[in-house]
């Protein structure tokens, strides 16, 4: 075993659970024991949860701009240990070493919005009578849950920590226990930033410890990423307990491929979005829809996708229960009758034999009703589906359940321009292959790819980790009584 069992951190300290119950951590890269992870007990959680509440009590009293200096500190820690914490998250991930470069990159823009926050949340003051004055001030809510999946080790829990961190909030990071080392590293970081202790606290564990937070009456509010059969069960537990929510879910994201398209760009844009991060990200391109005659622009995306090589410029996918699904994915395809262009399937690296691997593979004439073209594969896959109109195109990807992104590749804007108004997703990109909003936009899908109100990064978290004091205040007599005073 690579590393120690892993402990919780609680209070400041890593201190060891009183589980019985521990998973192995496996890297995917070569299948390499990294470390055992505790399966937490419920006792775990509420010595978490007090501490948190202890916390709160002086962080929330804490002057925000004090607060943020911890975050700008964080900020320059995570440059500092970007190359460490990116080798970290490429051992537990499967991910390349560029990407989590590109992942520790994202934290540091995320850490940085949370740094500007004290201009963000400067509340509103009108007098809406004579001498009568009202306020609204963002109030944090007290200790709040992050849940998060196994894609991003860092970058998804730096979605939650520093925005509800910065505004007042004590925070029980669950991590994936699939991927649970780098939040323990984080951890530290932020006690080197001068984070008090109890403010942020590791809670590890399946999806026992996950019930136990959504029903927890000392947390207050849940934030939860992951697949959508987890996030309505987490959204449906916890605002069950009157816990405020919310849950990011999975994603089917449609490109919609024009002929007009500029076929190098788009197949660049194709490609990378499909096959970047092994295909596990919840913005990747699956299912793309060529409008009319785009034979030309699929020859490109196959002669990229060729370009891709597992182990080389392609990371491993998180475990073998993956790469077999994924695999069957396409096995299915090929069965009822759809054309394997690029098959990822069998893919080996030599030295790396007990890692996890699937290759570049472009399916054609997928037919919309195939598992294939419905169904997230979360693998670096591409199903092509064909049609005559733009309007056919839209319909298939309206009636997908899932709504976190769609793109158009076109030269015309105002087809562009039509296909943004109709498409059923949160995000949607022009010749992007993956639209994801940068701070200070905020992130966030539709549909069944994320329930609650608001999102979860940018400005819009802030109304999601505060909640409004409003006050009316009059000091001088002579303002008088009126009506509204
Ligand atoms: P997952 O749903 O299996 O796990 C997410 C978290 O839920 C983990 O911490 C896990 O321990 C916990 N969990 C698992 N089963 C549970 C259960 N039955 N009850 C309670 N908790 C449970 O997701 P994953 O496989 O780790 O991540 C991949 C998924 O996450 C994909 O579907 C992907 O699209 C999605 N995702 C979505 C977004 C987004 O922004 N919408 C971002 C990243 C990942």
């Amino acid at each position: 075993m690579k590393y120690p069992p892993l402990k919780n951190y609680i209070n400041g300290n890593f201190v060891t659970s009183n589980t019985s119950r521990c998973l192995p951590v496996i890297s995917p890269v070569d299948g390499t024991l990294l470390t055992e992870v505790p399966l937490s007990t419920n006792d775990d959680l509420h010595n978490a949860v007090e501490a948190a509440r202890e916390a709160f009590h002086t962080w929330s009293k804490t002057p925000i701009k004090e607060r943020v200096q911890v975050f700008f500190r964080y900020k320059y820690l995570l440059e500092k240990h970007l190359d460490e914490l990116a080798d970290l998250c490429s051992e537990e991930n499967g991910k390349t070493k560029g990407e989590s470069i590109a992942e520790i990159e994202k934290c540091i823009e995320l850490t940085e919005f949370a740094c500007s926050l004290p201009q963000i949340v400067t509340g509103e003051l009108l007098e809406v009578s004579k001498g009568v004055e009202c306020r609204t001030e963002h109030v944090p809510l007290g200790v709040v849950a992050s849940i998060v999946p196994f894609n991003f080790p860092s970058m998804v829990p730096n979605w939650t920590i520093p925005n509800a961190i910065a505004l007042g909030n004590c925070m029980i990071m669950k991590p994936s226990e699939k991927v649970p080392v780098s939040c323990g590293r984080i951890a530290e970081l932020l006690k080197e930033a001068g984070l008090p202790d109890g403010v942020f606290n590791v809670v590890h564990g399946d999806a026992e410890i996950v019930e136990a937070i959504c029903d927890h009456p000392g947390i207050e509010a849940v934030s939860f990423v992951g697949s959508t059969r987890v996030a309505k069960i987490v959204y449906q537990r916890a605002t069950h307990n009157y816990k405020r929510c919310l849950a990011l879910g999975g994603a089917k994201n449609h490109l919609m491929v024009m002929p007009d398209a500029i076929a190098g760009m788009t197949a660049q844009n194709v490609v990378a979005s499909m096959s970047g991060c092994a295909g596990q990200r919840c913005m990747a391109a699956s299912a793309m829809v060529g409008v009319g005659s785009i034979d030309h622009i699929i020859d490109r995306i196959c002669e990229e996708a060729r370009k891709i090589i597992p182990g080389k410029n392609l990371g491993a996918v998180i475990n073998k229960e993956s790469k077999d699904r994924i695999e069957k994915y396409i096995t299915d395809a090929e069965q009822q009758g759809a054309i394997i262009l690029v098959d990822g399937r069998n893919a080996k690296v030599n030295g790396k034999e007990n890692g996890t691997y699937v290759g570049p593979t472009v399916i054609d004439y997928v037919k919309p009703e195939m598992s294939v073209a419905k169904e997230e594969i979360f693998g670096p896959v591409i199903s092509i589906m064909r049609t005559n109109t733009v309007d056919e195109a839209l319909a298939i990807e309206n009636a997908n359940p899932y709504g976190n992104a769609a793109s158009v590749f076109t030269q015309n804007g105002g087809v562009a321009r039509y296909v943004i108004e109709r498409a059923s997703a949160g995000m949607v990109g022009v010749n992007i292959g993956v639209p994801v909003p940068r701070e200070p936009f905020s992130f966030g899908g539709w549909n069944e790819s994320k329930f609650g109100v608001g999102d979860i990064t940018g400005k819009s978290s802030v109304e999601f980790w505060t909640k409004l004091k409003k006050s009316t205040v009059k000091w001088n007599p002579e303002a008088g009584v009126n009506w509204m005073s």
